[in-house]
C-alpha cells in the first residue's frame, strides 16, 4: 500500500495568518500546559495521538540534545485530558536502541508513571509513501504508526544543527523515517541547478508528507553551536506551540536569534506553500514574545575552528557520524596527536561524499571505506569514539612514518 500523506490537521487556524504561542519562566511543565491551553484540543476527543519527541539519542535532559520529559508528560496529560488516547513514539539515529534512549531521556519514566506506552516505531515494516511534490526524493519509507495514529505532534527540543541550522518542528519528523533509511537524505547527489543542498531539499520534500498536526517546540533547554549533539546547552525556560509548524519553527528561530529565512528547509518549504516563515503574516501570542528571546550561537561553518590542529571532511555524513565524531574529539582529542606524531596536522574524513581524501587522512565510518588505503580506517556505522581510539592505537607504528606531514 502507497500511502500519500497522513491524515489533514484537525485543529483550526488561518493557514494564511497562523497562531503561534509561547510561555516562559514556568518550567517545563507548566509552560506545555500554558500554550496547549491557548489551542483548541476538541479535535482530538476519542482519536489517537502520537507524541514523536526528540529522543534520538542517549542523553539527559539537562544537556539539550533530547526533549525535556515534563514538557512530554504536560502533553500526555493534556491530550488525555481532552480526550484522547496517547502514545510516545521514536525511531532514533542509528546505532541507538529506542527503549535505551527513551530510558536514558527520563521520557521513559514521565510515560510509565502515567501507564502511557511507548512504541519503538523501528520494530515493524514501514509504509512506503509516494512524495508527489518531491524534488529530492520521491518516496520515503515511514514508521506504520506516523499514518496509522489520527494525530501526530512534533515535540523537538529548540537546538542548532550543523547540517540544517537548526533542528525544529519540521526536522524532528525525520525521526518518523524507518530505522536506516533516515540516512539515505544524508547520501543524495548534488542537484542539478540547485545551490541548495540535496539534504535541505529532501527534508522539505519530507515536509510536504509528513507534517505533524501540531508542533510543541521544547526550549526548556536547547543546544547552540555545535548541534545537534556537540554543542553547549542552553538554558531559556520556554515552549512554542503551533499548527502550522513552519510558523511555529519561525518564531522558534526568532527566538533563539535566528531568520527563518536562512534555514534552508524552511525557506524552501514556505516558498512551495507548505507552511507560513514570514513573521509579519504569523500571530505571536503573547506580544511581549520577543522578550523572551536569546540568541543561540550558531553552528559553526567551518568545524576545524574548533579542534585547533584537526582538519574535519566532512561531505554527506549523517548525524550518526558526526556525533561519532565529537563525541571522540571531546573525549580523546588530546590523545590524537600522540598517534599522528609527525604530523601538525591531522586530517578526518567522515561521510560518503569524498571523491578523495589527502594520504593519511583517518577515516571513520564505513562511508569512507574506499579510501581505507590512503590512511587509517575505523569501519563501523558509526563506529563508537572508543573504537577510533583502539583503531588509531593499534596501527603499524612503521605504517604511521609513513604518513603525510604538514
Ligand atoms: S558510516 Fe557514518 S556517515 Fe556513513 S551511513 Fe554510517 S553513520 Fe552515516
Amino acid at each position: 500500500m502507497n500511502m500519500r500523506s497522513q491524515q489533514p490537521t484537525p485543529f483550526r487556524d488561518d493557514q494564511s495568518n497562523p497562531h503561534v504561542h509561547v510561555a516562559a519562566g514556568e518550567g517545563a511543565y507548566d509552560n506545555t500546559r500554558e500554550v496547549l491551553s491557548r489551542i483548541n484540543l476538541a479535535a482530538v476527543k476519542g482519536k489517537r495521538v502520537l507524541l514523536k519527541p526528540n529522543a534520538g539519542r542517549i542523553a539527559t535532559p539537562e544537556s539539550g540534545i533530547t526533549t525535556n520529559p515534563q514538557v512530554v508528560a504536560a502533553a500526555i496529560d493534556v491530550f488525555r485530558e481532552a480526550g484522547a488516547s496517547v502514545a510516545v513514539g521514536e525511531s532514533p539515529i542509528i546505532g541507538v536502541k529506542t527503549m535505551a534512549a527513551f530510558e536514558a531521556t527520563g521520557i521513559a519514566s514521565v510515560a510509565r508513571e502515567r501507564n502511557c506506552p511507548l512504541i519503538d516505531m523501528d520494530v515493524r515494516q514501514p509504509v512506503p509513501v509516494i512524495v508527489e511534490d518531491g524534488v529530492a526524493i520521491q518516496s520515503l519509507k515511514v514508521c506504520p504508526e506516523v499514518v496509522e495514529y489520527d494525530v501526530v505532534v512534533s515535540i523537538p527540543v529548540m537546538k542548532t544543527h550543523m547540517h540544517t541550522v537548526v533542528t525544529l518542528a519540521v526536522k524532528n519528523m525525520k525521526g518518523c523515517l524507518w530505522r536506516r533509511t533516515k540516512i539515505d537524505l544524508h547520501m543524495l547527489p548534488q542537484i542539478e541547478g540547485m545551490d541548495d543542498k540535496p539534504l535541505n531539499i529532501a527534508i522539505a520534500d519530507m515536509s510536504s508528507v509528513l507534517r505533524p498536526h501540531l508542533s510543541l517546540i521544547d526550549g526548556t533547554t536547547g543546544m547552540e553551536g555545535l548541534g545537534p549533539s556537540a554543542g553547549q546547552a542552553k538554558k531559556l525556560d520556554l515552549v512554542v506551540a503551533g499548527v502550522d509548524p513552519f510558523a511555529a519553527d519561525a518564531v522558534a528561530c526568532s527566538l533563539m536569534g535566528l531568520n527563518a529565512e536562512e534555514v534552508p528547509h524552511l525557506r524552501i518549504g514556505a516558498e512551495r506553500g507548505y507552511g507560513v516563515i514570514d513573521l509579519s503574516k504569523i500571530h505571536v501570542n503573547p506580544d511581549t514574545w520577543h522578550d523572551f528571546s536569546s540568541p543561540f550561537e550558531p553552528p559553526p561553518e567551518n568545524l576545524s575552528i574548533r579542534f585547533p590542529g584537526v582538519t574535519i571532511l566532512d561531505e554527506q555524513s549523517c548525524s550518526a557520524c558526526q556525533s561519532t565524531l565529537f563525541v571522540f574529539l571531546k573525549r580523546y582529542g588530546d590523545k590524537v596527536f600522540n598517534h599522528f606524531p609527525e604530523q601538525k596536522n591531522v586530517t578526518i574524513a567522515i561521510g560518503k561524499g569524498h571523491e578523495s581524501v589527502p594520504y593519511g587522512t583517518l577515516c571513520i565510518g564505513n562511508c569512507t571505506a574506499q579510501h581505507e588505503k590512503l590512511g587509517v580506517f575505523v569501519s563501523g556505522c558509526p563506529p563508537v569514539a572508543s573504537e577510533i581510539l583502539k583503531t588509531i592505537s593499534e596501527r603499524n607504528l612503521e605504517e604511521s612514518s609513513d604518513l603525510q606531514i604538514e
